[in-house]
């Protein structure tokens, strides 16, 4: 029997990183990048108007104020995406749009609520007034948006192995980056297996229940931007079992559940002993202590316990590391909270990673509550949970108040 960081250690040696391919940036949204993206120029690109006003230079109204305005005839007109056709004369102000670039003399725009709007007023299509009151002083920079004060061209904008979300496709756009670089999905293959299972879609007859694991592992598999493969419901022989896996051979990773447990072994262990081994067996925790872990046709595969919550506790703590890490995302790291037991529970001394609702106090503590019984038949107590409250080896009590991690559900990539 392994702990569960031996096992995870050993699991994980197996993986790296799966090759690169080039997406538009308009389908990158969920992969990760395999390459870090310096910026190809300035964010904004060229010093523009921050705001609606008249571009000057600060010197030239250092004493506007309401009560003593200053007049400047206006020079030019910068609408947003045009560019002015001269330097700014001095003693003088061109009406310019936010966005704008601004005129090379300009170092200041004063906001067109600081002016007395123009005779004309402030409308974009018509044409602009002849002179302007502006009725504040400005310092230099005013307004303006220095060029690379976002971004300098050259800088590190992403590294490899960023997930991207709607951020950063958005800074990738602003740098005109069309395409990217971003490691291949990984297709994994999820089979059932179990002479007990139905699909959904059929109604349920005597003895039998639903397929919960396939379509529970499709989705989470699908969470992490992976492309999920599902191969059906295997019935329980060594047979069946072999034939739905050969099925499986192009796939990155290999997931079946059910038929690990100490009666029921041999069925999926002799159906991949025929392609391959099973290096590991058992971790202890609870759930999932009938993890399996081998290979089938070259390809990594995981023989998952069949009891939903322990299926998809064991893909949260050992697959979900192992395809970031074939990903090339950081895998090291899950999100955790600290909190305080609320009632007092117990273990049987492994690992234990208990069904938990987290509840915040005004005092700032975060209370960890049980989701409902800890059975690992019972997925509802799943479905109601935070997170997972961790409860180390070899303790059995844990009194209330005891501040333990918690691995916190839902969190992106
Ligand atoms: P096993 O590992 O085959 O002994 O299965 C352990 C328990 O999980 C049994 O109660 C099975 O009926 C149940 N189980 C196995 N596979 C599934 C599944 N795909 N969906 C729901 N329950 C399952
Ligand atoms: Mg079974």
């Amino acid at each position: 029997m392994y702990s569960v960081d031996e096992a995870l250690e050993r699991i994980l040696s197996h993986f790296s990183p799966l090759p690169a391919e080039t997406v538009p940036l308009e389908e990158a949204f969920g992969r990760v990048l395999a390459q870090p993206i310096r910026a190809a120029h300035d964010l904004p690109p060229f010093a523009n108007s921050a705001l609606d006003g008249y571009a000057v230079r600060a010197a030239d109204v250092a004493t506007a104020s309401a009560e003593q305005p200053v007049l400047l005839p206006v020079s030019g007109d910068i609408p947003a995406g045009s560019f002015p056709q001269a330097p700014l004369p001095p003693q003088t102000a061109m009406r310019i749009m936010t966005g704008a670039l601004l005129p090379e003399g300009a170092d200041a725009v004063v906001p067109v609520e600081q002016t007395d709007e123009g005779a004309s007023g402030f409308a974009m299509n018509a044409p602009p007034p002849a002179q302007v009151l502006i009725r504040a002083a400005v310092s230099a920079g005013h307004g303006v948006r220095q060029a690379g004060e976002d971004v300098r061209a050259g800088a590190l904008v992403l590294d490899s192995g960023r997930s991207l979300g709607a951020a950063e496709i958005g800074i990738l756009a602003g740098l005109g980056m069309a395409q990217v670089s971003v490691t291949r999905r990984p297709v994994v293959a999820i089979l059932s297996t179990g002479d007990e299972l139905l699909p959904p879609h059929a109604p349920l007859t005597r003895g039998k229940i639903h397929d919960m694991n396939g379509l529970a592992l499709c989705a989470a598999v699908q969470r992490l931007g992976c492309v999920p493969r599902f191969l059906g419901i295997a019935p329980d022989s060594v047979e069946a079992v072999y034939s739905r896996l050969e099925a499986a051979a192009e796939s990155d990773l290999i997931l079946s559940t059910a038929g690990v447990s100490v009666g029921a072994l041999d069925v999926v262990k002799e159906a991949v002993a025929r392609r391959g081994s099973l290096s590991l067996w058992r971790v202890n925790m609870r759930p999932g202590k009938p993890l399996a872990f081998g290979t089938f046709g070259g390809v990594p595969f995981f023989g998952l316990p069949g009891n939903p919550v322990s299926a998809l506790v064991t893909f949260e703590i050992f697959v979900r590391p192992a395809l970031l890490k074939l990903l090339g995302a950081p895998h090291a790291n899950m999100p955790h909270a600290v909190a305080e037991v609320a009632e007092a529970m117990h273990s049987d001394g492994r690992r234990t990673f208990a069904r938990v609702k987290l509840r915040r106090q005004p005092d700032g503590r975060l209370l960890a509550h049980s989701a409902g019984t800890q059975s690992s038949g019972a997925i509802s107590s799943l479905v109601n949970a935070d997170g997972l409250l961790i409860i180390p080896e070899g303790v059995t009590e844990v009194p209330v108040g005891t501040q333990l991690p918690v691995r916190l559900f839902d969190q992106p990539l």
